[in-house]
């Protein structure tokens, strides 16, 4: 048996998706710079996707800017912003994704003051330690995730929003965990940049946005023929931004249905694990479900002599998931998100990540094969 347990990371192209891409990929070829008719049909695909990308998101089409990855839009937010606004501090985590770990480390040598909120074992921060920073003079851009990939955690994204517009600090949000996984409405959030990456909602790799809120005046991070009206030189991603749209438009449409799926599959698996293994545990907020992705479960198991073994363990089994225990006497392996929260790193650590696609059976088999490598 096969089963995919890391959605995280990525997941299966939704058919639908597929087929809208199909024609991009073979009749309709043009250039969307060329003003003939082969490159205006592909243009109008272009603007259809963005002005489908812009409706759902509540928001207007000159707001999105496709890019080629998350990665490359959550560092032109960055970088921009600092090159652009003037920003001379980030306030912001110690478990981000790496794009904006190691974008802030680059700001750092350039004179930027990184402040990082303190975590809670749980991997919360306060939102009074924001607001106390926040209270400060300096020109701020702040950078939360709305959820973070290893354990799902969300924030408040309301909440810090409403912090940022009354200290006037400029909010950035990597929401690629949440983009296609629940309503973003950007009218009522006063978030300045947001981003996304197809590939993690049924959608193709290798396309992602960057929304950008039009008080953000910033220059680019690639410079070139002036397309995605000069935020992205590059012959556009056609097919890439037609799945994006349609990926988004798909998510949309059962949303509900598929939270409530999904999250059956999750309290399944964690009422299992709980029942088979003795010592078992869950990072961040697993038992939140308002406060954690319905779509992640980071559990830590028990040590054995085999913990290094696990994925290998599991992946022989045909199981697909994430690992990652801490960093060991700060070797710079592991999960810089679980050394953060100080997991036990004897302890081998999963992250199972769901999606539509999933079955019961695949969660019945998953843990059965984790709990014979448990078997004492
Ligand atoms: N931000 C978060 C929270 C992610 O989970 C990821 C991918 O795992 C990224 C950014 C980067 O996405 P990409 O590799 O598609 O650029």
């Amino acid at each position: 048996m096969q089963v995919y347990l890391d959605n995280a990371a990525t997941t299966a192209i939704d058919p639908a998706v597929l087929e809208a891409m199909m024609p991009f990929f073979t009749d309709h070829f043009g250039n969307p710079s060329s003003i003939h008719s082969h490159g205006r049909i592909v243009r109008s695909a272009i603007e259809q996707a963005r002005k489908k990308v812009a409706e759902l998101l509540n928001i207007s089409p000159a707001e999105i800017f496709f890019m080629g990855t998350a990665t490359e839009a959550d560092n032109t937010a960055l970088r921009s912003s600092a090159e652009s606004l003037g920003i001379k501090r980030i306030i912001t985590t110690k478990i981000e994704h790496h794009a904006i770990l190691h974008t802030c480390e680059l700001l750092k040598s350039w004179g930027v003051e990184i402040v990082h909120l303190a975590l809670d074992t749980q991997g919360n921060f306060n939102l009074n330690e924001l607001e106390r920073r926040l209270q400060g003079k300096q020109s701020t851009l702040v950078s939360l995730m709305h959820a973070n990939n290893e354990l799902g955690n969300l924030i408040d994204l309301q909440k810090v929003s409403d912090l940022c517009r009354e200290y006037g600090a400029v909010l950035h949000s990597d929401t690629v965990q949440t983009m296609g996984h629940y309503i973003h409405n950007f009218q009522h959030l006063n978030v300045h940049f947001a981003v996304a990456a197809a590939h993690k909602f049924h959608g193709p790799k290798g396309i992602g946005f960057l929304y950008i809120n039009p008080d953000m005046k910033i220059k680019p991070l690639i410079y070139g023929g002036g397309q995605e009206r000069n935020m992205r030189s590059g012959t556009e991603n056609v097919c890439g931004i037609v799945g994006l749209a349609k990926a988004l438009e798909v998510a949309y449409a059962d949303m509900a249905e598929h939270q409530r799926y999904i999250l059956r599959l999750k309290d399944r698996m964690i009422e299992q694990l709980k029942h088979s293994i003795n010592g078992v545990s869950f990072n961040g907020n697993a038992e939140m479900p308002e406060k954690c992705l319905y779509t992640v479960l980071n559990v830590s198991l028990p040590p054995t002599d085999d913990n290094e073994m696990l994925l290998f363990n599991l992946d022989i089994n045909g199981i697909s998931c994430s690992g990652g225990s801490s960093c060991i006497s700060g070797t710079p392996v592991g999960s810089h998100v679980l050394t953060e929260l100080k997991v036990d790193a004897d302890r081998g650590a999963i992250r199972f990540s769901f999606s539509k696609f999933n079955t019961e059976a695949d969660i019945d088999y998953a843990v059965a094969k984790l709990a014979e490598l448990y078997k004492t």
